[in-house]
């Protein structure tokens, strides 16, 4: 009955996508249709996990809206095999729709600054059986270095600016997708790196912010 219902939530989640033509990206529905967002959402609130609103997680922090990571992840135009780093684990949620899409050859990176959080993202990782995925407990406002250089790089925070320091972190042809603006509302930037750097606008969103050097500080 409980699961029925879940599945209905999703089912009607993934129609709703599809007639207002806001995800088309198939690997991306069947990414949400594999993992299952319970496992990922705090116990006295496993029956909203497939209402299409953020849920608390602890620590300031939030397990984005489903359309929201939906909307991030189809705009990351993810293939098999890459290699991407993810700013702001939370839940692990976002980092595990992506495993799902770059497979087994495939690597995320996910940091995040508050060590409970990693801890908790790397256990529902765990339980979802994602090996894929590595999370670090540290400050990635300032990206990650030492696994650089990565296909793609998604902020799940709102930055103050337009991170073109992370450019360098970046491979050539490859694509940042970051919230932007003031704290409580953001312009989903999508920038591709090429000779010239090409900035798309998805629209207004609101996320929690990024704290740390190049975020809003602690
Ligand atoms: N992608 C997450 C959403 C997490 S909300 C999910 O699917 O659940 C944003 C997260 O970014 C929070 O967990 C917050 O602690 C983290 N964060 C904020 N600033 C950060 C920084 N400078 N470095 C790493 N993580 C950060």
């Amino acid at each position: 009955m409980f699961k029925s219902n879940i599945n209905e939530k999703l089912m009607s989640l993934i129609d709703y996508w599809k007639k207002g033509k806001i995800i088309s990206n198939k690997k991306v529905i069947e990414a949400f249709k594999k993992i299952d967002r319970r496992i990922f959402v705090p116990e006295e609130l496993k029956e909203q996990a497939y209402d299409d609103i953020p849920l608390p997680i602890g620590f300031g922090a939030t397990i984005s809206q489903p359309t929201t990571i939906a909307i991030m992840t189809q705009a990351l135009e993810l293939k098999k095999g890459m290699k991407v780093l993810e700013i702001g684990t939370g839940s692990g949620y976002q980092s595990a729709i992506i495993s799902s899409i770059i497979g087994r050859k495939g690597e995320v990176i996910s940091i995040e600054i508050v060590p409970e959080l990693a801890s908790l993202a790397k256990k529902n990782l765990k339980k979802a059986g994602i090996t894929n995925v590595e999370v670090i407990n540290a400050d990635g406002s300032k990206g990650y270095e030492k696994e650089a250089p990565y296909d793609r790089i998604i902020i799940t925070a709102a930055s103050p600016e337009i991170p073109r320091h992370l450019l360098k972190q970046l491979k050539k042809k490859g694509i940042i997708v970051v919230p932007v603006g003031e704290l409580f509302s953001q312009r989903m930037i999508k920038m591709k790196k090429n000779d010239k750097v090409k900035i798309e606008d998805l629209g207004p969103f609101s996320f929690v912010p990024l704290k740390g050097k190049k975020g809003w500080g602690n």
